[in-house]
């Protein structure tokens, strides 16, 4: 029997829609994916979502958002979608493990921020290394940060952290940034941020206490290394959108971001999509959340036209 909706995704984008399509009756299964619960579950403290003044852990308000659509019926899978078929009516979504119909779906399967793959800046993710400073900036107040890339994000990213830090420091791989002219003057032009061209790190220090002490660097032209002090350091090297299974399926942007056409509608009738896989401008939990919202209702309207529910 076909799923009435499917939801790919369980961060904040996915459980929000499964909160409202599950109220709405349309007993929805969530396929968790391949980090359940999202960027979220990779972070810690939030103090940005609202109603929450004192703060909440990520993870804990995912596992919140989860068991809130549980209640209403949705159903969990720890899953994650290997394969859609969307030429055929009901769609087929193959998990690893399942093949499942649907009458529509929901792709929330949000974008992974790139990381660098040391090991010390995974032992230390979450624990002075971050890839959000909007989520995580406010713990570095006068401490020393290092922000790594020389794109927008990371241009934005320092400038932010400048608001805060003691001192911020743009560590970039080549001679020349990336980042749009009016962002990169206004982070060059900052008294409180300074940039270490053509070098890469290559340490994150120290994994053995469960803290950043240090970055070690090195010229990728001379091969010099250094090592500088740091308390935080942001990766801000660009995110990629989990979209790799609709490539050719559903229209989506050169880097990939998936398009919509009307609301949360995709190229494709009766997919919608919500959070930040079609969202690189925002990525906030709470902007995922509300497209989730959104897109629940997108789908409930689409399938009370088709008939499917009342
Ligand atoms: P991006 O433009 O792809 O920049 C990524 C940066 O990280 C580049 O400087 C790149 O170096 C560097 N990088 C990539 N892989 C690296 C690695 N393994 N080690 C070290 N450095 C690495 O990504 P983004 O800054 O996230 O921006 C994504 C898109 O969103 C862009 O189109 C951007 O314009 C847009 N955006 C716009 C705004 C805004 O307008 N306010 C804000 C944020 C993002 P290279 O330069 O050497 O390639």
């Amino acid at each position: 029997m076909a799923y009435k909706t499917i939801i790919l995704g369980s961060g904040c984008a996915g459980s929000t829609a499964a909160i409202y399509a599950a109220r709405a009756g349309l007993e929805p299964l969530v396929l968790e994916g391949h980090e359940p619960g999202g960027q979220l579950a990779l972070t810690t403290l939030v103090e940005n979502y609202p109603g929450f003044p004192e703060g909440v852990q990520g993870p804990e308000l995912v596992e919140r958002m989860k068991q809130q659509a549980q209640k209403f019926g949705a159903e969990y899978r720890m899953e994650r979608a290997v394969k859609v078929d969307l030429e055929s009516r009901p769609f087929i979504v193959e998990s690893d493990s399942a093949r499942y119909e649907a009458h529509s779906l929901i792709v929330a399967t949000g974008a992974s921020a790139k990381l660098l793959g040391l090991e010390s800046e995974k032992q230390l993710l979450g624990h002075g290394v971050s890839t959000c400073a909007t989520c995580d900036g406010f713990f570095f107040r006068n401490q020393k940060v290092v922000v790594v890339g020389g794109g927008d994000t990371a241009m934005e990213e320092a400038l932010y952290l400048a608001q805060l830090a003691e001192s911020v420091t743009v560590v970039h791989r080549r001679d020349r940034l990336r980042a749009s002219p009016i962002l990169a003057q206004r982070a060059k032009a900052h008294s409180k941020i300074r940039f270490i061209w053509e070098s890469v790190v290559v340490d994150i220090l120290d994994p053995a206490k469960k803290t950043v002490e240090a970055v070690r660097l090195r010229n990728v032209k001379t091969g010099e290394e250094q090592e500088i002090p740091a308390n935080g350091v942001f990766i801000a090297i660009g995110h990629q959108p989990n979209t790799g299974i609709f490539a050719g399926l559903l229209e989506m942007t050169d880097s990939g971001y998936l398009v919509l056409k009307e609301g949360s509608q995709t190229s494709v009738e009766g997919v919608f999509a919500a959070g930040d896989v079609h969202d690189h401008v925002y990525r906030q939990a709470i902007t995922a959340a509300g497209s989730g919202c959104r897109a629940a209702l997108d789908c409930h309207r689409y399938l009370q036209g088709k008939g499917v529910v009342q």
